[in-house]
Formats: C-alpha cells, structure tokens, sequence
C-alpha cells in the first residue's frame, strides 16, 4: 500500500484526505492519505520518519512550509517562491509549491487568459505563490499588502511587480485583468480586503479563501459584472498537481472536485 500525507498544525480540519482518497479509488489504488500533526519544532524528525517509514508523498501547510523548503531540495519555483507544500520521496525527497501551479490551473479551467496586469493582495505564503505564478506567465503584477514593506520586498523578487498598500486599491485596479485575493481577510467572515467600488467588469477574481466559498469579495465581484473563480478551486488545483508529481498520471479531477466540495 501507497501512504500519502499531510503535515501541519492543526490539520484537523482539512479536506485534502477526502479529496484524495476519491482519486485513489477512482483509480483504483491500494493507496490511504493521512494527516499527521507534528510539535511546532519536529517537522525535520517529521520529514526522516516519513523518508525511513516508506512514506511515497507529503503535502504540507501551516506552520511548515517555509520550514520545508530549507530542509529538503526544492524545483526552482518552490525555491523562488521559499515556501513547499508538497514532498516528492520518490528518490532525493524533493519539495515544489502546487499552490501556485494550482491558481494558473484554476483560472485556465475557467477560460481566464492570464495576460496584462493583476492585483495580488496578499504577500504572505499565499501572496508569494500567486505573484511568482502570475509573473512567470507574463503578468505584470502589482502587489497590495497592509503591511507595505512586505509588498515592498516580495515585489523585489518578483520580476516586472510593483507594490504598495491597501488605500490605493481602486487605481490600481482600474485597469487591471486579473485580481487575486491572497489574505484571510473573507475566511469565517463576511469582510473583504477590496472596495466594491474598486471592482469591475473587466476583471477576473480569484479568491484563495474558501470556507465560505462564495465570499463577499466574489459576491460583490460577480455583482458588477466581474468573472469569479472561488479559492476551492485552487484547493482542487494544488491537489491535482500534488496527485500528478506522486502517482505520474493524470488526476481524475472531477472526481476530486466532488469529493471537495462535498466536504467543505
Ligand atoms: P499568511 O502567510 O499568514 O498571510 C496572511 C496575509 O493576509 C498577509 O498578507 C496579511 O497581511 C494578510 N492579512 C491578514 N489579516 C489581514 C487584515 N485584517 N487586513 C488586511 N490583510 C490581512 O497566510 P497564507 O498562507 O498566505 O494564506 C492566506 C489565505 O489564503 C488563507 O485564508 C488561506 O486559507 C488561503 N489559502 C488558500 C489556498 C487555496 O488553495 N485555496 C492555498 C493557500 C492559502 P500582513 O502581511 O499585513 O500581516
């Protein structure tokens, strides 16, 4: 039997299992997914024990990803990006970031051609996953975060971004295509880090968070005429790819969809 994993704290409540498991058995293979919850200081003795046990593929999240990326090899774009969110043990345990992978795929599964400008609000882990991705298929990216000397930074690394806070979101966004929230701001709530007025019908609006799924920032998005791609999707997205790096076959996304959506 294949064993496949995540790694976090907490990792109670997370839908990754459920959303993996579908895909083992559409599949068919003698494959589990299970959550495991090390101290906030044993994530390298997480690492040997799953490398010695056999373990064929991690994913990880909060607090360990940045962790992660310094103690194992990681492809280029984790490298960039200093964060991994999936472990390949196939070999030299090799780290990537499917998250940002995940957003591209999830506006490609919506027809949205990721060219011209976009907004990235956010330049925390999720933040740096999405102006990495969206630059790197030639966006120019501006990054708006509330606090500006991380934006200033991120945008720094991130080649042709620009940066600054949250006042001036309504400029910025005037003539952009493509708008990315990457804060928590939304999460169990109904707050969102973007002004109404700020949206418009030229935009195509990611939202990371996904508990609720519909947020107010895609309410408010979708209202003005805006197309919305909800954070699930992305979920779905960097699940497909970490599916795909362990396993080397395509992903029964439809599958996974429903087994998702179903528990969230
Ligand atoms: P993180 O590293 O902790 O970063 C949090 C970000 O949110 C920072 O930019 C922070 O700004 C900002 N923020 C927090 N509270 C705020 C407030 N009240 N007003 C304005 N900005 C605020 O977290 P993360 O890992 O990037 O995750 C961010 C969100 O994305 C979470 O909701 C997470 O669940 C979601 N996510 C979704 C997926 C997916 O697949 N859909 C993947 C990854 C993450 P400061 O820098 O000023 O603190």
């Amino acid at each position: 039997m294949d064993v496949f994993g995540l790694i976090g704290n907490p990792v109670g409540h997370s839908v990754s299992p459920p959303m993996h498991e579908a895909a083992y058995e559409a599949c068919e293979m003698d494959a589990r997914y299970v959550t495991f919850e090390p101290d906030k200081g044993g994530v390298a003795a997480a690492l040997g024990g799953a490398e010695a046990l056999g373990i064929s593929g991690l994913n990880v999240t909060i607090p360990f990803k940045e962790r992660v990326a310094e103690l194992v090899e990681t492809d280029p774009l984790a490298e960039r990006i200093g964060a991994v969110n999936t472990v390949d043990f196939d070999g030299e345990p090799t780290g990537y970031n499917t998250d940002a992978a995940g957003l591209v795929r999830a506006f490609e599964h919506h027809d949205v051609e990721l060219s011209g400008s976009a907004v990235v609000v956010g330049a925390g882990g999720a933040g740096r996953a999405a102006a990495f991705a969206l630059a790197d298929e030639g966006m120019s990216v501006h990054i708006a975060n509330r606090t500006v000397e991380r934006a200033e930074s991120l945008a720094d690394e991130v080649p042709n971004a620009s940066s600054g806070g949250l006042a001036d979101l309504g400029d910025r966004l005037a003539g952009a295509d493509v708008l990315v929230n990457a804060t928590s701001v939304g999460m169990e709530s109904d707050e969102t880090p973007v002004p109404k007025a700020a949206l418009h019908d030229g935009l195509a609006v990611l939202d990371a968070v996904y508990a609720p799924i519909e947020t107010r920032l895609l309410r408010e998005a979708a209202s003005v005429g805006a197309r919305t791609v909800d954070g699930a999707w992305m979920l779905l997205f960097q699940g497909v790819e970490a599916f795909e790096i362990w396993t080397g076959r395509s992903a029964p996304i439809e599958v996974m969809n429903t087994a998702l959506r179903s528990s969230l």
